[in-house]
């Protein structure tokens, strides 16, 4: 049994957390907080995670709040195998230090540059770079929903080059200092946005470029991919691949998943943790072969597309699985993911 810690315990943290307690050849030695929040309460008290602070210097305050605690961060990293770092993007190149001093492995989330590790992760379509290594990353949450589709289609449809349109999600349910609320906005205002070359990291020599834009909504990232591809390929073709692929579902508006609503309201249905879709959803009607040319869309739920890979960057690292597709059967038959 490896045993894991998650550095950060926000939004990403505490589903890696529960992912992590789910599988049987894994557990979650500890937990951190920075601040003794509803999060840090839970964790203790509803989930039974050893609590540890990322700040030691705020221990007091953990203590006012009748919060639990079992030691700072750097005591929690000396008995993992591996911590999943899940701090806000840019703390990475500090925590690399003491991870690199305590001698523990560590995964990263796509906050963070892939200079960081120089290494980055997709469970499909890069998962033995990362095999044995000490340190890599998980791609954000939008390069796993590109990467997970692209790599899909490639090997049938022979990719030559990508343009994708990325509808973002504004901020976090949670999140209730950030916007836009009554805005659309072109984020970055350049070309290509960071999603593009963040796919490169992954899927090595592909041609992609990305345009983004954030919109007023909390549930849910929008794409609209277009791919000029090298063989003739039929629209069927596509979305049998896309059917088959797991963690890739295809879905239909014409059935009442017309919409990023629509989709959650899908995932409150199959009962999942968290109301959390793992899987992208790839809009049936959406997918059409035009000449040499592929268009489709698809939808990234931003809080949970990565948990299941950071699961397999953990086997990958540890070495408990060589076989990338054993460990993604084995992650999503304990996560109930399709
Ligand atoms: P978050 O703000 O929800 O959670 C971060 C957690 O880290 C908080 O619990 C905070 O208390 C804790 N923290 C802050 N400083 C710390 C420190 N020095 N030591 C220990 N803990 C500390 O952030 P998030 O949305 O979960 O994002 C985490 C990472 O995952 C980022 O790299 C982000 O880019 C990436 N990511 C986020 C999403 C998303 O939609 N939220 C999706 C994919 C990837």
């Amino acid at each position: 049994m490896k045993t894991v810690a998650i550095n950060g315990y926000g939004t990403i943290g505490k589903r890696v957390a529960d992912a992590v307690a789910a599988q049987d050849d894994m557990k979650v030695i500890g937990v951190s907080k920075t601040r003794p929040n509803y999060e840090a309460r839970t964790a203790v008290e509803e989930k039974g995670y050893p609590l540890y602070i990322g700040i030691p210097e705020r221990e007091q305050l953990f203590k006012d709040a009748g919060i639990e605690i079992a030691g700072t961060v750097e005591d929690m990293i000396q008995e993992a195998d591996v911590v999943v770092d899940c701090t806000p993007g840019s703390i990475g190149p500090q925590n690399l230090e003491m991870y690199k001093k305590a001698g523990v492995k560590a995964i990263y989330q796509g906050g963070e540059d892939h200079e960081l590790t120089g290494l980055s992760f997709n469970a499909i379509s890069n998962y033995d770079d990362s095999y044995g290594a000490d340190y890599t990353r998980v791609v954000s949450c939008n390069t796993t929903g590109l990467t997970r589709t692209l790599s899909t289609i490639d090997p049938i449809a022979d990719i030559k080059k990508v343009r994708a349109v990325m509808v973002r999600r504004g901020s976090d349910p949670s999140e209730v200092k950030k916007g836009p609320i009554n805005a659309i906005v072109p984020n970055p205002p350049k070309v290509p946005s960071h999603h593009g070359p963040d796919v490169k990291t992954v899927m090595k020599g592909i041609d992609v470029t990305t345009m983004a834009l954030l919109v007023p909504t909390t549930l849910m990232h929008q794409h609209n991919i277009m791919v000029e591809i090298n063989n003739d390929v039929e629209t069927e073709e596509i979305v049998e691949a896309l059917e088959k692929r797991s963690r890739v579902i295809v879905v239909s508006a014409e059935e009442g998943l017309g919409s990023t609503a629509e989709l959650m309201e899908y995932a409150k249905e199959l009962g999942r943790n968290r109301n959390d879709l793992y899987e992208i959803p790839v809009w049936r009607e959406s997918i059409n072969v035009v000449g040499n040319e592929l268009f489709y869309m698809q939808a990234v739920h931003q809080e949970s597309d990565v948990i299941p890979e950071n699961i397999d960057a953990i086997r990958a690292l540890l070495e408990m699985e060589s076989d990338n597709e054993k460990s993604i059967a084995k992650t999503n038959k304990a996560m109930g993911i399709l």
